[in-house]
């Protein structure tokens, strides 16, 4: 039957296998994070973009995966939560002061491009990173910190009025150029791990969930009202916006029916009138009140 080549791999072999070659990649796995794009795996070159799961990439590389979906053989698996640019951010990165001085990482010598520049602290995974998606300004995390938490003791003397809201969150302004973010909200960690990763991907779902404009859940919202027949006008103001689907064109055809019915409410209502018009049957309703005895 196949199959009785005469080795039988059981459990132990398979699971030992894996967690070595595990084990061995790790290294080469932290290089490839830092170093190169997550979906060319060319070497990172700027402009170096991330995304809100904090994984970097050049910038055209992500151009030509948009413009075409198949250009990278796993492109969707690794951003396929990326849905135009503006799900991209471009990193304002630091310029190592002394590139020449190359480190040498798992044999092979990579120079290190970028630094903190609060620390001056490589960015080359042995130190967290993160970086403030509303500028793009990438610090490591540590360095952040200190200065966020320098930041909370002084008074704010900003320009701008500060709205009760704004007190509320936890502003502070990016120590490189001064953009105001959300210190709870705002920083994303650079090349997270699994754990840091899981949680930042439910962030983005939730915010991809609250942003207004037509998304995947709103057609699969249009879908499921329209199957309830007591919320067909909320499908209509969904679906008005998110093209001709099937279930538009069902909403629509049940629309069509409920104008028929409620024309042949209408003119039964007309007809009502017209009878009173002269008839034997006199009724006076507030539309006819008067009207008609004026010409009587
Ligand atoms: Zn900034």
């Amino acid at each position: 039957m196949g199959n009785d080549g005469g080795s039988i791999p059981d459990r132990r072999d398979l699971v030992r296998t894996k967690a070595k070659a595990e084990q061995a990649d790790k290294a080469n796995q932290t290089r490839a994070r830092w170093f190169f794009c997550a979906l060319s795996k060319r070497l990172l070159q700027e402009p170096i973009v991330s995304c809100a799961l904090g994984k970097l990439y050049n910038k055209d590389a992500v151009l030509e995966y948009l413009l075409d979906k198949s250009s990278y053989g796993d492109g969707e698996v690794i951003c396929g939560h990326i849905r135009s640019l503006k799900d991209v951010k471009v990193l304002k990165l630091t310029h190592n002061p002394s590139p020449d001085k190359s480190t040498p990482i798992n044999g092979d010598t990579l120079k290190v491009q970028f630094v903190c520049p609060l620390t001056f602290k490589e960015m080359l995974g042995s130190v967290p990173f993160v970086y403030i998606p509303t500028c793009g300004c990438v610090f490591s995390q540590a360095g952040l910190k200190t200065v966020s938490r320098a930041d909370n003791g002084s008074p704010k003397d900003d320009s701008k009025e500060a709205s009760p809201v704004d007190s509320e969150k936890q502003y502070q302004l990016c120590p490189s150029c001064g953009t105001k973010y959300d210190q709870s909200q705002d920083v994303l960690i650079l090349n997270p791990s699994p754990k840091e990763e899981a949680i930042m991907h439910a962030i983005m779902l939730k915010r991809r969930a609250a942003e207004p404009t037509k998304t995947k859940g709103k057609k699969r919202k249009a879908v499921a009202d329209a199957e309830q027949p007591s919320t067909k006008k909320k499908a209509t103001v969904n679906s008005s916006n998110t093209g001709v689907s099937s279930a538009t064109r069902a909403v629509v055809a049940s629309l069509a029916e409920e104008e028929a019915k409620r024309k042949a409410n209408m003119s039964d209502t007309i007809k009502s009138l017209y009878v009173s018009k002269g008839g034997p049957k006199r009724k006076e309703t507030f539309m006819t009140m008067g009207t008609f005895t004026r010409y009587a």
